[in-house]
């Protein structure tokens, strides 16, 4: 007798232990009664034509319809089921069949089931996959959605905050300097003085939030202009100039290749740039360090090195330093004037340094070789800016057109290098 004949006769035993084996509800076993029947049809067409395509379309609807709890589960229900209704066969035939029938029939039926238990695991690999990867986008979605919503909550804290303080920084400047012009010397002005430096220091702490929204969002936009490093670093000599004499450092700003020359970038942040650098280099070198500005032309950029004799940074911190609100080691918590040593701050200089750097097409980078505050190894902060010929906007570039021509042949500006 055929296989497949000897299988018909085995079909309504097999289809009754499969259903009391597998279905539990009354009402689940008819609708589970008509699968098994089809699947039974299908292994008969398999074994008939040799060919497992028959599988595919129940095979695959049992793999689709598999619950979220299926699906979160380690152990697979399509191979669980695959392996009872195999048990089960064998049992049957072994059961109802005269031995060689039973041999014969359980020969033939192996490489079918072997073909059920591969397409099996393929379809549930891909229904697997798609459904982890459906949820790796989910949480990549909430996670977006959670850094969005912190952005926007700092950008409108930031604002919020800004109006009023702007107001009270005004009206407390005007009164210390009516106060100023009557009585310099009572203690009136020594409290308008406290109140106007405290409001000063919020405001630039407010500022500095917004610019980290501003960088984190892709919203930081440049105004291009012409600059000359040696002003800007001049300008910055000058006005940390205090703070310098103050803690008895020394600040040396080298007349490097390309200093002089004319370049187009956003002067007002680069200023903010090398402001953030300086103001850390004094901060995180003791008294009497020194810190030196140096740099270089390469092929199509300057790159420019800030140099202190500091306490160093560890090579493991270097690249933690440049996310937000880092700050390292032993740090004083309360910062009770910006170029203190080792006074606290928000965290967010050097922040928002790379986000103005790398709008301008550039990067920026720390060489250190550790922290030690007894043997102070120094820092070498390195910046690497583009050197551009005029502004990337071409309605713009027509304006500077006679400063880049006059300029052209004589790259260099008659300003003499910062002192
Ligand atoms: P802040 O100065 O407000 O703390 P920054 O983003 O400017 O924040 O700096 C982050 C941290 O990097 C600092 O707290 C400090 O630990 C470290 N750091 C920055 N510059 C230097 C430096 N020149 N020498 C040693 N450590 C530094």
């Amino acid at each position: 007798m055929l296989e497949s004949q000897l299988l018909e006769s085995i079909r309504s035993t097999w289809l009754n232990l499969m259903i009391q084996r597998m279905a539990r509800g009354s009402g689940l076993r008819e609708d589970f009664r008509d699968q098994l029947d089809q699947f039974f049809t299908m292994l008969i067409q398999v074994l008939e034509t040799g060919d497992s395509a028959w599988f595919d379309s129940i095979l695959s609807n049992w793999a689709v319809s598999q619950t979220q709890t299926d699906l979160e589960g380690s152990p697979s229900n399509l191979t669980r089921f695959l392996k009872e209704a195999m048990l089960q066969m064998h049992q049957v035939c072994r059961l109802q069949l005269p031995d060689d029938q039973a041999l014969q029939v359980i020969s033939a039926l192996i490489p079918c089931f072997a073909d059920a238990f591969e397409k099996a695991a393929q379809q549930e690999m891909q229904i697997k996959i798609a459904y982890l990867s459906g949820q790796i986008n989910q949480v990549q979605q909430t996670l977006e959605k959670l850094d969005r919503s912190k952005s926007d909550f700092i950008a409108v804290a930031a604002h919020e905050l800004k109006t009023p303080l702007t107001l009270v920084e005004g009206y407390t400047a005007m009164l210390r300097e009516t106060l100023q012009g009557q009585n310099p010397d009572s203690s009136q002005m020594l409290l308008i003085s406290g109140i106007y430096n405290g409001t000063h220091r919020l405001k630039t702490i407010v500022d500095d939030m917004i610019d980290v929204s501003l960088i984190d969002n892709n919203l930081l936009s440049l105004n291009y202009q012409p600059f000359w490093l040696n002003r800007l670093l001049h300008v910055l000599h000058l006005e940390l100039e205090g703070s310098i004499q103050e803690r008895k450092q020394t600040l040396e700003i080298r007349a490097f290749p390309g200093i002089e020359e004319l370049n187009f970038g956003d002067p007002e942040r680069l200023l903010q740039v090398f402001r953030n650098l300086l103001t850390n280099a004094i901060k995180f070198t003791p008294d009497s360090g020194a810190i030196v500005v140096d740099g270089r032309k390469l092929p199509g950029f300057t790159e420019i090195t800030i140099t202190d004799t500091g306490i160093g940074i560890d090579p493991e911190d270097q690249p933690l330093i440049f996310e937000k609100f880092t700050r390292l080691g032993n740090i004083s918590l309360h910062s009770s004037g910006k170029t203190k040593y080792k006074g606290g701050g928000p965290g967010l200089g050097l922040h928002i340094a790379r986000g103005i750097v790398e709008a301008h097409g550039g990067a920026v980078w720390v060489e250190s070789a550790e922290y030690n505050e007894e043997t102070r190894p120094g820092s070498i902060f390195h910046i690497l800016l583009p050197v551009r010929s005029g502004p990337p906007d071409d309605r713009l570039a027509h304006l500077y057109a006679p400063l880049i021509q006059s300029t052209q042949g004589k790259s260099e500006n008659p300003t003499p290098a910062a002192p």
